[in-house]
């Protein structure tokens, strides 16, 4: 049984990240959507419970579950035995970062691998940060998003609850 986690803050999850984590699992007999309580970003559009509310309506395949954590994410992965941490890449600007997080977490825990997977074409440019700024200013975030979601995220960003 091979367990894989894809981290991320999911501040909201975007079809870039669906499609990341879909590939996932068709890879791995078991996929954590984890997502991270502990993020360096400062302000958050939703609160880790709506987050993982939103990930519950756009994600249904049934060897994929989600969880939030809060510390390291060696820690969860030993803790759940999972041997991969999967991430998606964009452009050559996610490398360094991601580069230097696999490294230090693969010195802390050499028990479980860094996986990359390439963006889809159409995800390159697409980040949670670019959907909160197109949808604050009015813009249509129907081709970001997946369709369940995108009216929360509206209301959101427009400052209803
Ligand atoms: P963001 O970088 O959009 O704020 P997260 O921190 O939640 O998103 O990212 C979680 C993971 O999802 C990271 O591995 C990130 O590289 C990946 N990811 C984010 N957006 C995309 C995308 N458009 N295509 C592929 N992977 C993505």
């Amino acid at each position: 049984m091979k367990k894989a986690i894809c981290p991320g803050s999911f501040d909201p999850v975007t079809l870039g990240h669906i499609d990341i984590i879909e590939r996932t699992a068709d890879i791995f007999d078991e996929v954590v959507v984890l997502v991270m309580s502990n993020s360096s970003k400062k302000s958050s559009l939703f609160t880790i419970e709506e987050r993982i509310e939103l990930l519950k309506k756009c994600l249904n395949k049934p060897n994929v579950k989600i969880d939030t954590h809060n510390g390291l994410l060696v820690d969860y992965a030993k803790k759940e035995g999972a041997v991969a941490i999967v991430k998606g890449l964009r452009a050559v600007s996610d490398f360094d970062y991601e580069f230097q997080q696999a490294l230090t977490n693969k010195s802390l825990y050499p028990e479980c691998e860094t996986v990359f997977l390439c963006a889809r074409g159409e995800n390159m440019f697409l980040s949670s940060s670019m959907v909160k700024e197109v949808c604050s200013l009015g813009g249509d975030i129907s081709s970001f998003v997946p369709a369940s979601i995108s009216e929360v995220i509206y209301k959101r960003c427009k400052g209803d609850k």
